[in-house]
């Protein structure tokens, strides 16, 4: 009677009244089994974990560990340095070495910095002994419970999944450190500024870079000052007349009216010790010149 174009869908639009609403109220009542079931899944679930919650040894246990230790675990604030350093000229700013400045502005106050950083590494120690009693915990207290409603095997998966929740997190020392170089031009035309942020692990490592360098430059000092002291009255007449008061480069003697020095051939600054097979006898100008090419300045 009609081309097939139209015999589909005027089927469809006449059927549709009745079986849509079937089909609806079906899917509906599907959703609404499938949504109860969900809705007792989850009540069992959280049934199911306060249960083994409290039934639980290893979970009891674990909640007085928590208890006692949670204070000794807290991070503490942020270690926090902010210095600022002005420079009067652009180029003392671009020849600025930040991170030497850095560590003389650390080492000025390195006692009152240690401390605070020593503060916030106690409780990442008392996190190593929380961490070892936990393990303890886990290997004798898991598995020790049960519930007579629920497996053993799904007993202890809950009891583990419930400690590795509860088990307290890692504290984090942290330090909010923030040195900056700045130079405004004449009339505040210009302005720059260079910054260097520090992490906390950064500020320990610079503190103790700082340190160091402190204590190698002491030793050098000392150093230097102790092969000083050794050259004596005594010292520089033995090796005058070892080298016939005369100038071991140029040969001029004190009769010839020069003035001569006892010399290190290597150098103090350098290492160089103070001992015969180190010292020998120069002139004035010998020694000037010899001065100026060792150490070239
Ligand atoms: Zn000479």
């Amino acid at each position: 009677m009609v081309p097939s174009g139209n015999y589909l869908p005027s089927l469809f639009i006449y059927s549709a009244p009745v079986s849509a609403a079937g089909g609806r109220s079906i899917v509906l009542l599907l959703l609404a089994v499938v949504a109860c079931a969900g809705v007792i899944w989850i009540a069992f679930l959280l049934w199911e974990g306060s249960a083994v919650a409290r039934s639980s040894d290893a979970v009891g246990r674990l909640l007085a560990l928590n208890e006692q230790s949670k204070e000794r675990l807290r991070a503490l604030p942020p270690l926090t340095i902010r210095r600022t350093q002005e420079f009067g000229t652009k180029r003392s700013y671009d020849s600025a070495d930040l991170l030497a400045l850095l560590r003389q502005v650390l080492l000025e106050d390195e006692k009152a910095i240690e401390q605070e950083i020593n503060r916030r590494l106690i409780p990442l120690q008392s996190y190593a002994v929380y961490d070892r009693e936990f393990v303890a915990l886990m290997s004798f207290s898991v598995g020790r419970s049960s519930h007579r409603r629920i497996r053993p095997d799904r007993f202890v998966h809950i009891e583990r999944k419930i400690a590795e929740r509860r088990r307290l997190p890692v504290p984090v020392a942290q330090a909010d450190v923030s040195f900056i170089a700045r130079y405004t031009s004449p009339r505040g035309r210009n302005s720059y500024a260079r910054r260097l942020p520090l992490s906390f692990d950064q500020l320990r490592y610079q503190l103790n870079e700082a340190r160091r360098a402190r204590a190698e430059l002491g030793t050098v000092a000392a150093a230097r000052k102790r092969e000083r002291g050794l050259m004596t009255a005594s010292m520089r007449l033995s090796i005058l007349v070892r080298d016939g008061s005369r100038c071991q480069i140029c040969g001029i003697s004190a009769e010839h009216g020069a003035t001569l020095h006892i010399d290190h051939i290597h150098p103090v600054s350098l290492g160089g010790r103070t001992e015969p097979s180190n010292l020998q006898t120069l002139c004035d100008s010998c020694n000037l010149a010899k001065g100026a090419r060792v150490l070239p300045r």
